[in-house]
This record gives structure tokens, C-alpha cells and sequence, in this order.
């Protein structure tokens, strides 16, 4: 089942690279495990997966070591990704067990991460989350506050940022989620033009919507119940 799932994704994510014209080996897809069991997550392990997102450290935490110990006998390297908000003093153990942090929501969070990063010596890969949609329910740096916010993480050293994230609005018809998608990358490549940093990840697209996000240029896809089925 989550083997077919997983396929039934790929496939349309190579079908929306190609409608965009882009290349399908751009785009990551991240598993999101939340509320999966493990033995589920094995088996998507099984059928090809390497990215695992979570959205809540302790529930991470709680699967982590098992999930590691499996992926290392198989000679397979994981990488983790917290997609969920996170909260300041969680910040240390989350520098510990995540590749990615996904949910950077503001310049004191991006700071922390960064003074925890000195500490366990090392690059903090991180997104920064933007809410697009202005939707008050939302994490999230409004669209208009990212190159200011950029220019005062100019400092970290031990972060590093990768790109944008955005969780889209549920609409009814999903064309309404594409101006968003849109907005992001056209953010993207406005802060690579004012400032000196490259990014190059756009994390964008849930099950609902992955399509869509991959025509706009999403480079990396956060899906769980298209995997795994409903919660
Ligand atoms: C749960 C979650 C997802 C995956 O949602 P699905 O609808 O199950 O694909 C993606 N991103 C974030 C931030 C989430 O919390």
C-alpha cells in the first residue's frame, strides 16, 4: 500500500516537473510520518524514501533511533526534517536530530538555532517559513519581511540558509493555492538578486496541493497522507 502510494506520488510529480519544464530530479519528496507508525515508515524506507518529516520534536525523538538503527543496516542514510513550529527551548535537542528545520519563523528562532548549532558543531541547514497567505491561523514571516529578516541572520555563522517554505491555504478549487506558490518563488528569486545568498529550495506542497507547487517550482514536496492515508 505505501509502496503503490509512494509510486502513484512520484509519478505525478515527475508528470508536473514535466509540464514545467523543469527536472525531476530537482524536486526532494519528504515523507511526513506524523502520527505513522514505524512499521509504515519502514516500509516506505523500503520503497525508496530517504527525507522523514515531523512535526513535533518529542514524536521525532520517540521514532529517531529505531528508524536510524534500521535505515544504517541497510546502509541507507536518512535525513530528518522538523516541518512543525518550534519553539525556543526545544531549539537544542532539534539542532541534534534534524538535517533540515523547515519552520524558521523569525530572527530571534534563527538566532538560537544558531547559538545551539555553535554548540553541537555544526551547519544548521533551515528554511524560512513564510505565510504567504497572510492567514492569521499561520506561522510564519509575512512575504514583505524575509530581506530584512535575511540581512539580520547575515551574522550566523552556524546556520545556513537554504530557501523558503510555505504552507499553502485549504481552498476548494486548487487553482487558488498557484498565486501563492507563485509568490514564494518569486521571492526567492528576488532576495537571490538584492542579497548575496543563493537559495535554492523551495519547500512547498502537501497532498493536496503537491502538484500544483511542483509547476511553480517547488524543489521539495512535504507529503503524508498521500502516502501513508488519512490520519
Ligand atoms: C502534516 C504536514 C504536511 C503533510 O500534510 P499531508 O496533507 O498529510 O500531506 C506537510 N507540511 C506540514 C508543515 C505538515 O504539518
Amino acid at each position: 500500500m505505501v509502496k503503490e502510494n509512494l509510486a502513484r506520488c512520484e509519478e505525478k510529480i515527475e508528470a508536473a516537473v514535466k509540464n514545467s519544464g523543469g527536472d525531476p530530479s530537482g524536486v526532494i519528496l519528504v515523507a511526513v510520518t506524523k502520527g505513522v507508525d514505524p512499521v509504515f515508515i519502514r516500509e516506505a524506507i523500503d520503497a525508496g524514501v530517504r527525507h522523514i518529516g515531523e512535526n513535533r520534536l518529542q514524536e521525532a525523538l520517540s521514532k529517531f533511533q529505531g528508524l536510524q538503527e534500521y535505515a544504517t543496516g541497510k546502509g541507507i542514510r536518512l535525513s530528518w526534517h522538523m516541518i512543525g513550529h518550534l519553539q525556543s527551548n526545544k531549539v537544542r535537542e532539534a539542532v541534534k536530530t534534524f538535517d533540515w528545520i523547515h519552520s524558521v519563523d523569525s530572527v530571534s528562532l534563527a538566532a538560537e538555532i544558531d547559538r545551539q548549532a555553535l554548540k553541537a558543531g555544526k551547519i544548521q541547514d533551515i528554511l524560512l517559513q513564510v505565510n504567504v497567505s497572510k492567514e492569521a491561523t499561520k506561522y510564519g514571516l509575512s512575504a514583505e519581511a524575509v530581506p530584512a529578516a535575511i540581512q539580520e541572520m547575515s551574522g550566523f555563522k552556524n546556520t545556513r540558509i537554504c530557501g523558503l517554505m510555505t504552507i499553502a491555504p485549504e481552498v476548494n478549487d486548487l487553482e487558488e493555492v498557484r498565486p501563492y506558490f507563485r509568490l514564494l518563488k518569486e521571492l526567492l528569486i528576488e532576495i537571490n538578486q538584492l542579497t548575496n545568498h543563493r537559495l535554492t529550495i523551495l519547500s512547498m506542497g502537501m497532498t493536496n496541493d503537491f502538484e500544483v507547487a511542483v509547476e511553480e517550482g517547488s524543489t521539495m514536496v512535504r507529503i503524508g497522507r498521500g502516502i501513508f492515508g488519512e490520519r
